[in-house]
């Protein structure tokens, strides 16, 4: 499948040419002409990279950027800054801001193509990051992220441990046995007890969604399927 590249960029016939040249090298894109519109449909298609430039109006390029690392469905997808000639600041700050790389204006074709396949070869090589999604929750493992409606939650790793057994398995029953095998380690739940407080916490800090995590008398707990 052809990689789709969203172009961000607020010169129509700049971005015109980049996609030309871009369709013609084998990708598939979509564009956006300034940093909402950008953000708008990062979220929607969750393209394979960014090309990002940096002077946009409205939200700008380092804008854009912060929206796209605080999501956790977007943080990892590969960012290509944009840059104008002579602009280190720039570029320094969004390398530092999560940018994977940068090209400066004006760029050759080759280069941009060539940093594009580069950086999609570098994501290819790095383990895929592992997901769970229950309902409105995404859970990120390798980051130990936890974000309810994409607020985030802060919770201590044995409650996510144990939040992230319960939804990798909705309508699952887990024995407070179970859990306590599972989730193993300093600060994490040792005892049936220590379970259960685990769970009292966990749902004060889920609110209203916390009516999902079900007890299930004299089993244990689950999440709802
Ligand atoms: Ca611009």
């Amino acid at each position: 499948m052809a990689n789709m590249i969203l172009i961000v960029e607020d010169e129509e016939a700049i971005r015109d040419l980049i996609r030309i040249n871009l369709v013609a090298a084998g990708f598939t894109c979509d564009e956006a002409e300034d940093g909402l519109q950008a953000v708008a449909k990062a979220k929607a298609q969750r393209p394979d990279l960014i090309l990002l430039d940096w002077m946009l109006p409205g939200l700008d390029g380092l804008g854009v950027l912060r929206k796209l690392k605080a999501d956790p469905a977007l943080a990892t997808v590969p960012v290509l800054m944009v840059t104008a000639k002579g602009e280190e600041n720039d570029i320094v700050l969004g390398l530092e801001m999560g940018a994977s790389d940068y090209v400066t204006k004006p760029f050759s074709n080759k280069v941009l193509i060539a940093r594009i396949r580069a950086l999609l070869r570098r994501g290819e090589e790095d383990a895929p990051e592992e997901v769970i999604r229950y309902a409105s929750l995404t859970l990120l493992p390798g980051q130990r992220r936890a974000t309810l409606a994409e607020r985030e939650l802060t919770l201590t790793c044995g409650e996510f441990d144990l939040l992230a057994l319960l939804c990798s398995r909705p309508g699952h029953v887990y024995t407070r046995g179970q859990i306590v095998a599972r989730t193993k380690g300093e600060d994490y739940p040792v005892t049936d007890r220590a379970v259960d407080v685990q769970i009292v916490n966990l749902r004060r800090k889920l609110g209203p969604f916390g009516e999902r995590l079900e007890t299930v008398r004299g089993v244990g707990y689950r999440m709802r399927g």
